[in-house]
């Protein structure tokens, strides 16, 4: 029996390692002529629920605290529970596809309009298989994210940290994260590409620790608009063509991985596989952090920054990561109980 992944990338590496594993020939039809070419800050948390270890060939940092700014002025240094790792990506999804026996055909353009590609000079007719072809395909809220790799190593920048700037006026963050030597520096958020390089400019501008030669300029979108699952011929969507990604914070590398590996299990075993995404964990952290979003989208300003600087640094990196417990959660935020109750009224439905 064959099967084909359409897409490369982190929820094609979930799905190409459900099917493989579950003895099917699998094919990744990729349309790039590499792995990992898509813009990303290649962050991933360790929150131990990826159907595969991240091999030590494939860590370029590995992240044991976080930094946090708000609008400007220092929030939080934390370190208690947000591990995480800074990846070589293109590397690690090679070693995935290696090691689950999946074979990856490059410059193999899935067509659409007809449910085809050509793999090795002719053409195929893709019946089977998983569509994790990312963001492109998504039909919900996108927002833009730019930035810049910087030559390193870059004087007091750390390269066991993750940097979060928060900038309320946009609903977005600012990232400085470490790549290797190199640093990374980043924004994303509710504003027109234009308008983000120009922030980035000014943020960059500011900070005299990152004055180091740019090596690239990139830029793409993350789906914020929560999980819409659907099939494309006959294929279930997987990753960010589903809306994988977090929205508050833009993490899609793992989500996108679980669904892929959920929907192409489920392929595999002949079961819904829609229904398999649905009933997951990621779902449901993406659809928390989505109301969240909706909250503070209807927010003023000045709430909004209010709201973030009251949190306590284990809620923030437990909404981050959408690993919370509501009524955890709850607890933690007794000491403010009008404001509990309103965190209360927006998650639970
Ligand atoms: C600037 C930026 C920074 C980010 N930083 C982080 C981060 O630090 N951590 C994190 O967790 N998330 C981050 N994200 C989000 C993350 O990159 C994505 O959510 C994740 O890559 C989604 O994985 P995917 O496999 O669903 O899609 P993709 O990674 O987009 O992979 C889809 C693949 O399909 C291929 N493809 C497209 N069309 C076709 C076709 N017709 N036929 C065949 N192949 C096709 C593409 O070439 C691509 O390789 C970031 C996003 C951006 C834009």
């Amino acid at each position: 029996m064959e099967a084909y992944v359409v897409g490369g990338g982190m929820a094609g590496a979930g799905a190409a390692f459900a099917l493989a594993r579950a003895g099917l020939r699998t094919t990744v039809l990729e349309a790039q002529p590499k792995l990992g070419l898509k813009p990303c800050g290649r962050g991933i948390p360790q929150v131990g629920d990826l159907p595969f270890s991240v091999p030590k060939e494939a860590i370029l940092n590995e992240i044991r605290a976080v930094a946090t700014w708000l609008d400007g002025e220092p929030l939080f240094r934390y370190s208690g529970g947000l591990n995480g790792y800074i990846v070589d990506k293109g590397g690690l999804l090679e070693h995935i596809f290696a090691e689950a026996g999946a074979e990856v055909v490059y410059n193999a353009k899935y067509n659409v309009r007809t449910g085809t590609a050509r793999v090795n000079g002719e053409q195929v007719e893709v019946k089977k298989g998983v569509f994790a072809a990312g963001f492109a395909f998504y039909e919900g809220e996108r927002i833009p994210v730019v930035q810049y790799i910087m030559k390193g190593p870059l004087k007091d920048v750390s390269y066991d940290t993750i940097e979060v700037h928060f900038n309320t006026e946009i609903m977005g963050y600012y990232y400085v994260f470490p790549h290797g030597e190199d640093v990374e520096v980043g924004v994303g958020g509710f504003a027109a590409p234009r308008e983000l390089w120009a922030i980035l400019d000014k943020f960059i501008e500011k900070d005299s620790r990152l004055r180091g030669r740019i090596l690239a300029k990139e830029s793409s979108a993350v789906s914020v608009g929560g999980v819409k699952l659907g099939y494309v011929n006959g294929l279930p969507k997987a990753g960010e063509a589903a809306g994988y990604v977090m929205p508050l914070t833009g993490e899609g590398n793992r989500p996108s991985t679980i669904s892929g590996y959920l929907a192409g299990k489920a392929v595999a075993e002949g079961k819904d596989p829609l229904e398999a995404q649905r009933r997951s964990h990621v779902t449901r952290g993406v659809e928390l952090q989505r109301r969240l979003l909706e909250w503070t989208k209807s927010m003023e300003v000045r709430e909004r920054r209010e709201v973030i600087r009251s949190l306590p640094p284990e809620v923030h990196a437990e909404v981050a990561l959408a690993t919370f417990r509501i009524p955890k959660m709850m607890m933690r935020l007794a000491h403010k109980p009008l404001f509990m109750l309103k965190v209360a009224a927006k998650l639970v439905r």
